[in-house]
């Protein structure tokens, strides 16, 4: 294995842009590491330069084609060329060009012998994912360049499986009564002058971990799905958000996040 992460080289004809962007921002959701212009060309640079470079050091293409891309003239025709040109310098049966189809259209030529996926399949994501996959273990790159640093791990309280975070297998949730009787306990508390430490746990309702396929039927208070936190980042957009919530005093959330994010993480 290398660090360095597989790259992904995303080409559209400027009609399709709605369209890959949504793509675009599907496979950053998955961490990978995709080339799109407009995020990676700076102000001055020369796009007729650096979009060459940039095919030239991705470990795949994908091409959105639809109706109007390949019949339209213009630069996708040209990156289509680029690609097929390094495309031609990699062992036969390498897989660097994907044409991704947007729409029923007919697969150019000199693409034909590339096999392509469907975008209107239900299945299009996993398909993706799964030729990237078998490329990325071809040339030992890992595929999910950010994972080790950002992915959170949750693991089952009840079957200790991991829970997937790709695929909404669990959520974490604070339980309605555990929430409201911490609450009463912190108001008696606060009437007295001196309060012994000991009565301290009675005003926290703990997070709990869920794993869907050993616990369904969960009466909380409040709850989030774990797909929705499944990066350091998201967890730390759902923490500024609960920061609003008066409740989040009464909650355990700073040891749910140094439990979420593991040892290592600790201050020392
Ligand atoms: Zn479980």
């Amino acid at each position: 294995m290398t660090d360095e992460n597989f790259q992904i080289f995303l080409s559209y004809a400027s009609d399709d842009k709605p369209t890959a962007r949504f793509i675009y921002d599907a496979l950053r959701e998955n961490l990978l590491d995709v080339w799109l212009d407009e995020e990676k060309l700076l102000g001055g640079e020369e796009w007729e330069i650096e979009i060459p470079k940039a095919i030239k050091k991705s470990d795949v293409v994908l091409l959105l084609l639809s109706n109007h891309s390949i019949t339209k003239e213009g630069y996708f025709q040209k990156e289509i060329r680029f690609a097929l040109d390094i495309a031609n310098e990699k062992p036969e049966g390498t897989i660097f060009i994907i044409p991704l189809r947007l729409e029923d259209c007919e697969v150019p030529q000199s693409l034909k012998k590339w096999h392509y996926i469907d975008y209107f399949d239900e299945k299009w994501f996993d398909r993706l994912i799964k030729a990237f996959k078998e490329r990325s273990d071809g040339i030992g790159k890992i595929l999910h360049s950010l994972k080790t640093e950002f992915d959170l791990s949750f693991i089952c309280d009840v079957c200790n499986n991991p829970i997937n975070i790709y695929k909404n297998e669990g959520q974490i949730y604070i339980l309605r009564e555990e929430l409201f009787s911490a609450r009463r306990k912190s108001e008696e508390l606060s009437k007295q002058k001196v309060v012994p430490s000991s009565e301290l746990e009675g005003t926290i309702a703990h997070w709990h971990k869920s794993h869907f396929a050993c616990n369904k039927e969960v009466d909380s208070f409040y709850d989030i799905e774990i797909y929705r936190i499944r990066t350091l980042q998201k967890l730390l957009i759902w923490t500024s958000h609960l920061m609003w919530k008066r409740w989040l005093v009464n909650t355990d959330w700073p040891i749910l996040i140094r439990d979420i994010l593991g040892k290592e993480h600790e201050i020392l």
